[in-house]
C-alpha cells in the first residue's frame, strides 16, 4: 500500500487493550470464516454469534456485502480491488479486535496469499482461521442462491470450484466438517475451540 499520510503520530491511550479485556471478561480476536459458497459460512457465523452473545461475549459480524455498500463501496472486483477489499477487511477487524470484541467475518476468501495477509495484520492468537469444510457436491446440491447452477451454465464467469480455484487451508485453526452435521453443532465446535483456545471461558 501507498502511504499517503506523513507526520501522523500514534498515540497511545490511558485505555488499553488489557483494560478492555479485563472488563469484558473474555479475550478478543478475529473469525475468519472461509469455504466455498454454500458451505454455511454465514449461516455457521450466524449460529456462533448467538451462542457467544447468549455467554456475554461483545461480537460483531463484519458482513461483506454490507462493507461494500459503505466503507468499499469503491472497490470493484478486478484483483488490485479484491485485494484492497480484503485489505481494509482486516484493517476494520483489526480495530475491533482492540476495541475487545470477537468478530466474525464470512467471505469465501479463496486464495491463501489473501487470508495470510489479514493474519499477518494481527497478532499471535488473534487471528483464527475458520475452514467451513463441504464438499462440493453437497455445496452444489444446496445451492441456496442458485449461484452454481448459473456457474455450470456458464452465465457466471469464474466462479469458485466450478471455473475458480479454493485453495483449502492446510493447517485451519478450527476445521469444521459439517457433512451430517447440524448447524448447531457446527456451531457448538467453533464455541468449543474458542474455549479450549481460552479466548472464552468454559
Ligand atoms: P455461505 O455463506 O458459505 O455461502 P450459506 O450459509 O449462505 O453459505 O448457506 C449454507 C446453506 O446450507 C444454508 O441454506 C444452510 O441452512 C444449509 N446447511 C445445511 N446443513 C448445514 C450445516 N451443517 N452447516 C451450515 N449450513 C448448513
Amino acid at each position: 500500500m501507498e502511504k499517503k499520510s506523513e507526520n501522523v503520530v500514534w498515540h497511545n491511550h490511558s485505555v488499553n487493550r488489557e483494560l478492555r479485556t479485563m472488563k469484558k471478561g473474555h479475550k478478543p480476536c478475529v473469525l475468519w470464516f472461509t469455504g466455498l459458497s454454500g458451505s454455511g459460512k454465514s449461516t455457521i457465523a450466524n449460529a456462533v454469534d448467538y451462542l457467544l452473545y447468549q455467554r456475554g461475549v461483545h461480537t460483531y459480524v463484519l458482513d461483506g456485502d454490507n462493507v461494500r455498500h459503505g466503507l468499499n463501496g469503491d472497490l470493484g472486483f478486478s484483483d488490485i480491488d479484491r485485494v484492497e477489499n480484503i485489505r481494509r477487511i482486516g484493517e476494520v477487524a483489526k480495530l475491533f479486535v482492540d476495541a475487545g470484541l470477537v468478530v466474525s467475518t464470512a467471505f469465501i476468501s479463496p486464495f491463501k496469499a489473501d487470508r495470510s495477509l489479514v493474519r499477518n495484520q494481527l497478532s499471535d492468537g488473534e487471528f483464527f482461521e475458520v475452514f467451513i469444510d463441504t464438499p462440493l457436491e453437497v455445496c452444489e446440491q444446496r445451492d441456496p442462491k442458485g449461484l452454481y447452477k448459473k456457474a455450470r451454465s456458464g452465465e457466471i464467469k469464474n466462479f469458485t470450484g466450478i471455473s475458480s480455484a479454493y485453495e483449502a487451508p492446510e493447517k485451519a485453526d478450527v476445521h469444521v466438517q459439517t457433512d451430517g452435521k447440524s448447524v448447531e453443532q457446527c456451531a457448538e465446535f467453533v464455541v468449543n475451540a474458542l474455549i479450549d483456545a481460552g479466548i472464552v471461558k468454559a
